[in-house]
């Protein structure tokens, strides 16, 4: 098949809220019976799914926006599965809060692989070529040109990628979930470590996914068909089994009178809701993690992406949270916020709770810092994070009873 070029990944997903909320609005005439019925088809354009993950993973747009939009066009009950997919971004995130140590178990999972990648030349070679769109696999190469050159795939793209690497191709999935987070725009810790473990059969111990050439050709519009070269058996991934789950995170108060800087990371791109809250920042500073998403080099269009839409949110906070004391990334900018921080006479920095990775990691480095001048690290959790993360405390099936009232008080909230 002679493929057509793809778009570069920021002409599809400019980086602003005014480009989100453009998006949201184009597709919630779709959002009903429509994404019901034609979500899993994976076709050019992916005109039948909302497009909007990097948006929401980073909140240009918020999950509020989401609900507050679609429920204005369609009905609860048209709107449910389109709400449900939504809120397994939520459910991720707080199973993945209350079993932080499956993060820290991912990344040394990675760095093991890479290690194997150095002496093995067998794997070597399979991961490579995996990574390059080189394996003879037709649909496979595709999705991983797709995703280097896009920084985007459909879910059912997601899916059947990942079973290949694991299943087809027998490589760490560690590796793959690796490669994801390099490549995508809407790379999230929570949604991409689970949703890996979720096919290798990590997740819910037992049940694995198994990419069938049939699903395949049915739902990329006959345009792939690899019968006879995959998997017809999903091997048992070995692991450990899923930790204990610990409380879920507390959220942190901020203190009204004291000199306040506001630290912004890449997890929440709409600082207006605290300020609206009675934030009021002296000065304020950013925090960017894109390049610790992996120890090898991530992809630029995922720094190109971070980096503009942080721009757009220090723009939508112009003249309410004081001057810009400067944009930090790298291993040295917990120490160079703290210095910041010391420098502009602070007593407490508030950073939005950023939830467990590259941006979390971070973070606690900045505790130690901060700490040691004197200064207070504090993490609020919005509202509605804070109501729905205690309930992902088994499968998606037992917090999906939760979604109605968690959609509805969020239809109440303020607009971020
Ligand atoms: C192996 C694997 C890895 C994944 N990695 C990521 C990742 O790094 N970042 C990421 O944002 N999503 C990830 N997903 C989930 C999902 O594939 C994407 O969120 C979705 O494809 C985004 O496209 P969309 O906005 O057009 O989705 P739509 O179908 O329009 O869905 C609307 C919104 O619901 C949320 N959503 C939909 N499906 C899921 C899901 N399965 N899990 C979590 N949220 C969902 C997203 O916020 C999405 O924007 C992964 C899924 C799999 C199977």
């Amino acid at each position: 098949m002679t493929e057509t070029p793809f778009p570069a990944p920021l002409d599809l997903f400019p980086p602003t809220r005014a480009d989100g909320l453009a998006r949201l609005a184009g597709f919630v005439p779709k959002g009903g019976r429509a994404y019901a019925e034609r979500r899993n088809h994976d076709l050019p354009g992916h005109a039948d799914v909302s497009r909007l993950s990097p948006y929401i993973r980073h909140r240009l747009v918020t999950e509020g926006d989401v609900v507050r939009s679609v429920l204005q066009h369609q009905s609860p009950q048209a709107a449910e599965k389109f709400l449900q997919e939504v809120f397994w971004r939520t459910y991720w995130k707080g199973w993945l809060e209350q079993r932080p140590s499956v993060w820290t178990a991912y990344r040394e999972g990675v760095r093991r692989g890479l290690d194997r990648v150095q002496t093995e030349a067998g794997l070597r070679a399979g991961w490579q070529a995996a990574c390059t769109g080189d394996t003879g696999i037709e649909c496979f190469d595709h999705w991983a040109r797709e995703l280097s050159a896009t920084g985007y795939l459909h879910n059912h793209a997601r899916m059947w990628f990942a079973s290949i690497w694991i299943f087809t191709l027998r490589l760490p999935w560690e590796l793959g979930a690796d490669f994801f987070l390099r490549h995508l725009l809407d790379g999230d810790p929570a949604s991409n470590t689970l949703g890996w473990r979720w096919v290798a059969g990590l997740q819910t111990p037992g049940k694995t996914y198994l990419a069938t050439a049939g699903n395949i050709a049915r739902y990329t519009g006959g345009r792939f068909d690899p019968a006879g070269q995959l998997a017809e058996h999903a091997a048992p991934v070995d692991g450990p089994a899923n930790p204990p789950r610990g409380p879920p995170p507390q959220s942190e108060p901020w203190t009204q009178d004291a000199a306040t800087g506001l630290v912004l990371t890449e997890d929440d791109l709409s600082p207006g809701t605290l300020l609206d809250a009675g934030l009021s920042p002296v000065a304020h500073a950013v925090l960017l993690s894109a390049g610790a998403r992996s120890p090898l080099a991530v992809a630029p269009h995922v720094h190109a992406f971070t980096r503009a839409a942080t721009e757009d949110a220090l723009g939508r906070i112009a003249g309410r949270a004081g001057p810009c004391g400067g944009v930090f990334e790298g291993t040295e900018a917990a120490q160079q916020i703290a210095d910041w921080a010391e420098r502009a006479g602070l007593a407490q920095v508030v950073m939005p709770y950023p939830p467990v990775g590259p941006s979390a990691d971070l973070a606690a480095g900045l505790k130690t810092a901060l700490a040691e001048q004197g200064i207070r690290l504090v993490r609020p959790i919005r509202a509605e994070d804070a109501r729905a993360w205690p309930h992902a405390t088994h499968g998606f099936f037992r917090f999906k009873d939760r979604i109605p009232d968690l959609t509805a008080a969020l239809h109440k909230g303020a607009a971020a």
